[in-house]
């Protein structure tokens, strides 16, 4: 994973984490959100319910060990609870746009964690404000919470349904009642969310590396368009969408975001990137003394190359992993400062030698094109550019953050032209039909980043920040 968590405008997306009937659930949850920090750095909150029914919530902004201690999570007692980790992807950088979002309505207490980005998020919220709605952040997810209010149905769990029903694109959520722990996917599946089982309770993950900390057990996935409910008493689940056919699991998961230890859209991380850099090493061969990663997120594709190529696999450049959010800025001016505060060569691996870097995927080509220049800077005699996905030529509406179509350099240059702007000796992208042959089951996957293919319509217009500008544009205050 290269990307920057601030001087870079595309983001990461957020990761959810609930437990419900086990003993100061807020502990476990914080542990969990803990194994879930790669989805979101910005900011996370908790939120718990004690016996009596009454809600503790803290939030803040900064990792998971920045925003809790123990003192904190002390504070926040019973036997259920929910966290989130953001890294926005709809909505700025404030606290109020810290989930859960926590309200009362008449239905009760409720707190909800999303993960994903709904599509039609601009027209439902403009009806919203339109019939009366104030809303309190900028976040799409939002949109849940007033639809609900509105509802006529009985309680939350039909409320949320209710809801569902009228939103489109992604979501994962986990939502927190008074006796309960909801859990929904949307009927395409684009975002992970699975439910492990822990002593006599059960937990609700993005991620099952977060299921391994807590030492829950996988149970099973939650399933696209399913609602699960679960209590100090069990788990029920219910389809209250239909699940489309064939679903749209988001293929850079398995790519880029979740972490190699995860099982993720049933199938370990590590194996499917290990596949691919097979087949990236079958579709462009290459003589070269030795394969080297951009740690860490193609670690596993670049030990896959290896296997295949029989090039050996060496460590020659080094991440440093303190970069947080508050890194210490680069003298201006200085060149390629902004890659050295996360990466270093290693001359002596890398000196005199042709080699083979593998990335997971080029975006703007900027950190690329740097890597590039510090390999042969460190005395690299050529370096060969392998790319666990194809070219990168549309932006991604459903939960990760992309820039816009002039900025990805996968939509305005050819290969030919990528390989001189990185400065490369060779550069090969894995093939769209590569990348599928790589999955069991390529058609159930969204892969709409590298085709346009959206499988749920969208506005390409729509930005970011498009609830932001529609909150300048259509009230009187900035934005809270
Ligand atoms: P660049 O081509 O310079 O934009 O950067 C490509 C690098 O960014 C690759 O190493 C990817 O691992 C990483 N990357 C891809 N997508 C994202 C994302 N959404 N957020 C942060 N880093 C990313």
């Amino acid at each position: 994973m290269t990307g920057w968590s601030r001087d870079k405008t595309w983001r990461e997306e957020c990761g959810v984490f609930a437990a419900v009937g086990v003993p100061h659930a807020a502990a476990v949850v914080g542990l969990g959100l803990h194994a879930l920090q790669h989805r979101g750095q910005e900011s996370s909150g908790l939120v718990s319910c004690d016996e009596r029914g009454e809600f503790h919530s803290h939030k803040g902004i900064g990792l998971v060990s920045e925003v809790y201690d123990d003192a904190i999570l002390a504070e926040l007692p019973g036997q259920l609870a929910v966290g989130h980790n953001r890294y926005s992807t709809t909505g700025s950088l404030t606290l109020e746009n810290t989930q859960p979002l926590r309200v009362v309505y008449r239905g009760g207490p409720l707190a909800l964690a999303h993960n994903g980005n709904l599509v039609n998020a601009r027209e439902l919220r403009q009806g919203l404000e339109g019939s009366g709605s104030i809303f309190q952040t900028t976040l799409d997810t939002e949109i849940f919470l007033h639809l609900m209010a509105l509802s006529t149905a009985e309680g939350p769990e039909e409320g949320l349904v209710e809801a569902a029903q009228q939103v489109r694109g992604a979501f994962s959520l986990v939502v927190l009642t008074r006796d309960a722990v909801l859990a929904l996917r949307d009927p395409h599946g684009f975002r992970p969310l699975c439910i492990g089982r822990l002593g006599d309770g059960y937990v609700v993950a993005s991620e099952t590396c977060a299921l391994d900390l807590v030492a829950a057990e996988f149970v099973r996935d939650v399933e696209p368009g399913e609602m699960v409910r679960i209590d100090p008493k069990g788990l029920r689940s219910r389809r209250v969408m239909p699940a489309a056919t064939p679903a749209r699991h988001c293929i850079f998961e398995h790519i880029y975001f979740s972490r190699p230890d995860s099982r993720v859209f049933g199938e370990t991380v590590d194996r499917v990137r290990r596949r691919i850099g097979h087949r990236l090493a079958e579709e462009h061969p290459v003589g070269a003394d030795l394969v080297i990663a951009v740690p860490d997120s193609s670690n596993s594709i670049a030990l896959g190359f290896s296997e295949r190529s029989g090039i050996r696999f060496e460590l020659g450049l080094i991440r440093n992993h303190y970069v947080g959010r508050t890194f210490i800025q680069p003298h201006q001016g200085e060149r390629d400062s902004t890659v050295r505060v996360k990466f270093n060569p290693v001359h002596e691996v890398l000196r005199g030698e042709r080699v083979v870097l593998v990335d997971d995927s080029i975006v703007r080509g900027t950190t690329s094109r740097k890597l590039v220049r510090m390999i042969r800077r460190a005395g690299a005699r050529e370096v060969h550019f392998r790319v666990g996905s194809p070219p990168v030529t549309h932006p991604c509406f459903y939960g990760i953050d992309t820039p816009s179509r002039r900025e990805l350099i996968g939509a305005v240059k050819t290969v030919e032209e990528i390989r001189e702007f990185l400065g490369a000796d060779s550069l090969g992208y894995l093939s769209h039909q590569g990348l599928l042959a790589c999955e069991r089951d390529g058609g159930r996957f969204c892969s709409a980043c590298f085709t346009g293919h959206y499988p749920v319509a969208v506005d390409p217009s729509a930005s970011k920040l498009a609830l932001e500008t529609l909150h300048r544009t259509t009230s009187a205050g900035p934005a809270s």
